[in-house]
């Protein structure tokens, strides 16, 4: 079927209920081969917050069936001719993104993962007309040659996996709106992206990294993951009015509408940045006030994952310092017992599947 003497199986979602531990394993059909493509044998996947809006179609109609996974890490095994940085039996990642258009003005600035003809690593169509796209909760993926990254030697599969996605959402606006010495930075919802958010704030040298999160339970974890603070905003009384105007940057991972996004937004000082990269179900958030943002004369702003320079800066940046996230391990085979806890709050910080060697 795919031109190849292997399969490309994997867990695909076949309808919304595939999120509550549904998927089937099956064969899919890959992308048509093209010269600028590389064909991966999976190794690792994380699992993503967005792998689960995806199966449940939480951001539109899902084109089924779909298989998610886009933290990918594995072993290439066939290489388009068109691709030079990457040769056969190279450990290589791809992360969310697949492809971009390659001529628009984002694409000319290095900001691919804003063009408006990106193809998702999973659920989307390439533009070229040659296929759907696939994710890595599989045995192997295809996918194109821009969007494939080395992996430094210094970095574990499974350290490196997750960073293909959560890592780099988190460190790209970090980079982009100035955390570094001077800085205090806040980072909402410690989960997969949130404790990167706190891993990356520290090595790019804030002042202050504030871990911020609805449970005082999970206190311990976050100050050992390198916060100087936490804050429990479900169990610290008055979290809003004893933090105001205390932080510069704030990034914010919580997807859902019903967040205290006012409460966070009084956080800035004036002149802060609020990003936003968790992304709720429908895309709604809650209301702000204008004089929230005009008295308090501050911005909020999103950021979408982070270009492919970006991914290879932040590769080499954790292979350098040692950076390590909190990862646990699930055999690829327990996949659907997997997004079941992860749909449940309970990675410690990110689930990352594994195939048998
Ligand atoms: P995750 O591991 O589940 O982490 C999200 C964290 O948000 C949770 O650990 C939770 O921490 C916190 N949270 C606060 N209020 C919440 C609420 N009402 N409901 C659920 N969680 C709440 O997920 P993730 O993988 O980090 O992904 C987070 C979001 O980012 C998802 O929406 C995902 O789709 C999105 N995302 C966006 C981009 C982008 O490019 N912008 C890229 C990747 C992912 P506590 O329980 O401690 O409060
Ligand atoms: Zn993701
Ligand atoms: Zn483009």
């Amino acid at each position: 079927m795919s031109g190849t003497d292997y399969k490309f199986e994997g867990w695909l979602g076949h309808d919304p209920e595939s999120v509550k531990g549904n998927m089937k394993w099956g064969e899919f059909e890959p992308k048509k081969w093209s010269e600028d493509d590389v064909d991966i044998k999976v190794s690792h996947c994380g699992i993503c917050g967005s792998d689960l809006h995806m199966l449940k179609s939480g951001w539109g109609e899902t084109p089924y069936p779909c298989c998610v996974g886009h933290e990918i890490v594995g072993k290439a095994v066939k290489v388009g001719s068109n691709i030079k940085h990457v040769k056969v039996g190279d450990r290589v990642g791809v992360g969310a993104q697949s492809n971009s258009c390659g001529k628009c003005e984002d694409c000319k600035n290095g900001e691919e993962n804003h063009c408006l003809n990106v193809t998702n690593t999973y659920g989307d169509k390439y533009k070229d007309g040659s296929g759907k796209s696939y994710g890595g909760y599989a045995t192997y993926a295809r996918h194109p040659g821009r969007f494939v990254f080395n992996i430094p030697d210094g970095l574990d599969s499974a350290d490196a996996a997750p960073m293909l996605c959560g890592g780099v959402t988190v460190y790209s606006p970090l980079k982009n709106y100035g955390c570094g010495p001077g800085k205090k930075v806040g980072i909402v919802g410690v989960g997969g992206l949130g404790h990167f958010g706190v891993l990356f704030a520290k090595a790019l040298g804030a002042d202050e990294v504030v871990g911020i999160s609805r449970k005082a339970s999970k206190k311990d974890e976050v100050l050992k993951l390198g916060a100087d603070r936490y804050i429990a905003t479900d169990d610290d009384k008055d979290w809003a009015q004893d933090n105001r105007r205390t932080l510069d940057l704030i990034v914010c991972t919580v997807s859902s509408g019903k967040m205290p996004l006012e409460g966070y937004v009084g956080m800035l000082k004036t002149r802060g940045t609020l990003i936003q990269v968790g992304a709720p179900d429908g895309g709604e958030l809650p209301n702000i006030n204008a004089f929230t943002l005009i008295g308090n004369g501050v911005k909020v702003g999103g950021s979408a994952i982070g270009p492919p320079h970006e991914i290879n800066e932040m590769l080499k940046l954790a292979a350098d310092q040692k950076i390590h996230p909190w990862v646990q391990k699930r055999p690829m085979k327990e996949a659907n017992a997997a997004i079941v806890d992860m749909d449940a709050g309970k990675a410690r910080y990110r689930y990352v599947l594994c195939n048998d060697e």
